[in-house]
């Protein structure tokens, strides 16, 4: 039986808007599948974890406090990322965690939250509070050589700078900053993204991305996923793009 092996952390503080969703929907299209999906959690106070020995590394997102309150523990995982990351870990982030694995994180009241510094793009909050971007988003992202509309929610206030290699195109939102042309950061193995929602549940062909990523790289093979069947994803992704974009 194929087998993908997932590292949830912060599972607990870190779940914004159905962001634990995104688990459950990578182990439901896996097991329609008879791939077995191994979900693990970590979160503050855990044994420290081999991070390398996983597939996938999933982060949700959380409001500035929940982010503080992680953030000395995730330092301590920094080296046992980063090697994972180098070693192919496909890295799928949302919102709070997107911005921790950036250089760093400044909130409204002007306090530095460190990342990883994974990536080189840092994200600054506005004093304001009231300037958050908030709402539903459409972007338009290449996936497996497609084009995909991928939709979702955005609540954040931080305005993510620097980002070299966006996830998609906005055509209805904000995106990394406030009016943005840019959604998000991507490489081969990394999906960083504002998107709640959860992104999984109203994307499917991000989940099945990150599936055939993961088996691809443990059996050297290209791998081909059985089609589910997507009728109500689809449709509910419609009444989205005619609603935003009149489409
Ligand atoms: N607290 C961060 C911000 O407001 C992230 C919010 C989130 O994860 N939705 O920018």
């Amino acid at each position: 039986m194929k087998k993908i092996k997932v590292l949830h952390m912060y599972a607990d503080m870190l779940d914004l808007y159905g962001d634990s969703g995104n688990m459950e929907i990578l182990g439901y299209r896996c097991k329609m599948r008879g791939i077995e999906c191994q979900i693990d959690k970590y979160s503050v106070d855990s044994e420290m974890p081999d991070f390398s020995s996983y597939d996938l590394i999933y982060i949700g997102g959380g409001a500035d406090l929940e982010q503080q309150h992680i953030s000395e523990d995730l330092l301590k995982c920094r080296d046992g990322i980063i090697e994972a990351y180098k070693k192919g870990v496909f890295m799928f982030l949302i919102c709070g965690g997107y911005q921790l694995m950036g250089k760093y994180y400044r909130d409204a009241d002007g306090n530095e939250i460190p990342g990883l510094g994974l990536f080189s793009y840092y994200t600054v909050a506005p004093s304001s509070r009231k300037k958050r971007c908030i709402g539903n988003i459409v972007i338009k992202a290449e996936i497996d050589g497609q084009k995909v509309n991928v939709v979702g929610f955005e609540n954040h206030g931080g305005q993510t700078q620097d980002v070299k290699t966006p996830f998609g195109e906005v055509l209805y939102g904000n995106g990394n900053c406030s009016k943005s042309s840019a959604e998000g950061y991507t490489e081969k193995n990394v999906i960083a993204t504002y998107l709640h929602g959860p992104c999984l549940a109203k994307n499917p062909e991000v989940t099945d991305h990150m599936i055939k990523y993961c088996l691809s790289r443990n059996t050297g093979e290209e791998i081909k996923l059985q089609p589910l069947d997507d009728k109500l994803e689809k449709e509910c992704r419609k009444v989205m793009l005619s609603r935003l974009l009149n489409k």
